[in-house]
């Protein structure tokens, strides 16, 4: 299925100067993580059950065996190669699959198999001998519609009957004419329009709803009011599922609000960033190029496997990456000025060790966590916006490892006046661990 793929978003003409970066919006940074993540993210934290059902059940499962799965979507799984559940889908998908339906509400951070587990949920509740629309997921955007669209085709190769498609911009169906189209993915504004004003959908007859990325949802208020519209229009026996990547106050409002009657409520808590393995060193320099010269020196004397160095703006980071590479450096430089799919391509690439220097600003590299990389470099150190204060939040995404990885890591500030001291005092101080002076031209503190 051709239109379930990939179709890159158009690119905006920047407005802004050649040294501001844009900020990337929520629905990009979600996209961006969709393309990044094509392996599961692990994670040893265990999941939580908020609010049960005494009705649904609450066992776990280590197998897609132990789950009531027609053999041709046991297969399609396989096919995808997917060998057990994930952490959240162990619990999640016998609540899923359970008769009679359970709602539910699950969070748990991007990669960790959610978008798989309701995928899974629609193809097991769908009837492809009646000819009309049966389940139906709404995603914030034309391009997320898409990426789960693509999921869907996948795991339904071998059902050949089963119909997918999907109400976004662009698909056209003419007022009173019926979807048949099983399982339509789709964005809450056309979706609104084809249950209430065209009536290509029967929302009555609806037996699965799923609201995908409701954190993404809630951050346009036009997509809240118009998911709120679409839900009332369900039958009650219809079952009723949201998933978000987190779990703030106004997401859970909303996700109350959307789904009635019980549902069962769990999350899967991420794993807390912390400074505990990192070494924290910096350097102190009199300008920008003596900087470089002292980095220079650092990547020269010792063997440095991945890194990634962060830049203020998209000037310096191209400048730096110029000298670098010229240095002989196998740099990638990872800058605003592209769109998510040519930073998904970038980012994939130093993944796999194409490249061992990752050059970016901040905002650019919103929403990577690579796990190969063990030496961090603020090349500018992290400061707000509008207080130009340190940025301790910012400072921690960047050198913070989850326990998980384990593996020791370097930061390494580069601090080029007073202003610079005084910002990385003030992280110094935040987080209550000592940041190491490092003599640039004596590097053995390193080894
Ligand atoms: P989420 O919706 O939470 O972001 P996804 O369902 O998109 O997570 O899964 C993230 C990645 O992991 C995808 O590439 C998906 O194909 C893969 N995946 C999902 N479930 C499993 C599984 N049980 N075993 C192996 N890989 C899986």
């Amino acid at each position: 299925g051709g239109r379930g793929d990939y179709v890159e978003p158009k690119v905006e003409a920047s407005a802004a100067g050649e040294d501001e970066e844009q900020s990337v919006s929520k629905e990009e940074e979600s996209l961006l993580r969709k393309l990044l993540h094509s392996k599961l993210v692990s994670t040893k934290a265990d999941l939580e059950i908020l609010q049960k059902d005494p009705n649904s059940p609450l066992y776990s499962v280590k197998t897609f065996e132990a789950l009531p799965l027609k053999p041709e979507l046991l297969k399609g799984v396989y096919d995808m190669g997917f060998n057990a559940p994930s952490k959240i889908q162990e619990t999640a998908l016998p609540i899923l699959l359970a008769d009679p339906p359970t709602n539910m509400i699950a969070q748990s951070q991007s990669g960790t198999g959610k978008t798989a587990a309701f995928v899974l949920t629609m193809l097991s509740r769908v009837n492809p001998s009646r000819d009309y629309t049966q389940c139906l997921c709404l995603a914030p955007t034309y391009e997320l519609a898409l990426q789960i669209g693509s999921v869907t085709e996948k795991m339904a190769k071998n059902m050949p009957n089963v119909r997918i498609g999907y109400a976004v911009k662009g698909e056209k169906i003419a007022r009173g004419e019926k979807s048949t189209d099983h399982i339509l993915i789709g964005t809450p504004g056309t979706v609104c329009d084809w249950c209430l004003k065209f009536k290509s959908i029967d929302p009555k007859k609806l037996v699965v709803f799923v609201l995908d990325e409701a954190d993404v949802m809630i951050a346009t208020q036009g997509h809240q009011d118009q998911s709120i519209r679409i839900q009332r229009q369900l039958s009650k026996g219809c079952q009723m599922l949201l998933f978000s990547a987190t779990y703030e106050d106004d997401v859970m409002k909303f996700a109350q609000a959307m789904i009635p009657n019980n549902p069962v409520v769990i999350k899967l808590r991420r794993e807390e960033e912390s400074l505990d393995n990192i070494r924290q060193f910096y350097v102190q320099c009199t300008d920008q190029e003596a900087k470089f010269q002292a980095l220079s020196n650092i990547y020269g004397a010792m063997s440095i496997g991945q890194s990634m160095i962060f830049c203020a703006t998209r000037r310096t980071a191209h400048w730096l990456s110029e000298k670098m590479t010229k240095d002989g450096h196998a740099v990638a430089l990872l800058s605003g000025d592209l769109d998510i799919a040519q930073r998904a391509a970038i980012i994939n690439r130093f993944r796999d060790g194409k490249e061992k220097v990752l050059i970016t600003t901040n905002v650019s590299a919103r929403g990577i966590d690579v796990e190969m990389v063990t030496v961090v470099v603020n090349f500018d150190m992290p400061i707000l916006q509008e207080s130009r204060q340190a940025d301790c939040e910012t400072y921690l995404h960047r050198i913070g490892r989850t326990g998980r990885f384990g593996k020791k890591g370097l930061a390494i500030n580069m601090i080029d006046g007073n202003k610079s001291l005084q910002v990385m005092k003030a992280i110094e101080k935040h987080f209550n661990r000592a940041i190491h002076h490092l003599d640039a031209d004596d590097i053995e503190a390193l080894e």
